[in-house]
């Protein structure tokens, strides 16, 4: 039986029977698995409060036919803040479904992993303004699934410049000679200076973002 140190987030959860729950964990190492957590709904299962959705837990694992279970867990962080008010706890939920989304098991997200951890801890902490930490978290979730927007050469030609445009299909801007591609909107140069920005500014300097509200309209 091969032990498994590592680090999860609950991504999601299904109840089974009156006790326990199959879980849906984003790891640090092993990428997204299901775990069967016996016996985590009963009062005082020392799993209790590392089953919940957005738990994020120091965890050693032992790999079963179907699925992982727990040998031994400790919760780092419930981020019971979110759970506070409705507006944080749905872009949480919205953040842990992207993030599902775009994983997959045995898959390498360890990227992906800290990225939704950090998200989810500013989110709690309030310290950044939601429209930017959504942004963010959006356009880095993007980069880290292979689908990093090109947003200095002309998705279609590759030349260089001053775009005006952007191609939701193709993923990137666009130069005039090519905006007749379908999927071409007009996209202010401020909201392009934002995204490269978002790109490339870590999760925890994001407070340090000044835009006018006109811009962010537009960047949602
Ligand atoms: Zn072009």
């Amino acid at each position: 039986m091969s032990i498994i140190n590592t680090q999860g987030l609950v991504l999601k959860y299904t109840n089974i029977n009156d006790a326990d729950r199959i879980l849906t964990i984003l790891t640090r190492d092993k990428g997204k698995i299901k775990v069967f957590a016996k016996g985590c709904r009963r009062p005082k299962s020392r799993l209790i409060s590392s089953c919940e959705v957005f738990a994020f837990s120091d965890l050693i694992l032992y790999k079963g036919s179907n699925f992982y279970h727990i040998n031994n867990c400790e919760l780092r962080e419930s981020f019971y803040e979110l759970r506070k008010d409705l507006l944080s706890l749905s872009y949480a939920v919205y953040f842990v479904e992207l993030a599902d989304t775009v994983t997959d098991e045995d898959m390498y997200c360890k990227n992906i992993f800290l990225l939704l951890a950090k998200a989810l801890y500013y989110l709690s902490k309030k310290e950044i303004p939601l429209g930017i930490l959504t942004n963010a978290y959006q356009i880095k979730l993007l980069d880290l699934s292979g689908f990093r927007p090109s947003l200095k050469r002309c998705v279609s030609c590759g030349e260089d410049g001053n775009f005006t445009f952007f191609n939701i299909n193709l993923g990137g801007v666009i130069c005039d000679n090519c905006s007749k591609e379908g999927g071409t909107i007009r996209i202010n140069p401020k909201t392009l200076e934002l995204f490269k920005t978002l790109l490339i500014k870590p999760v925890s300097r994001l407070n340090s973002i000044k835009i006018d509200n006109t811009i962010f309209i537009e960047a949602d």
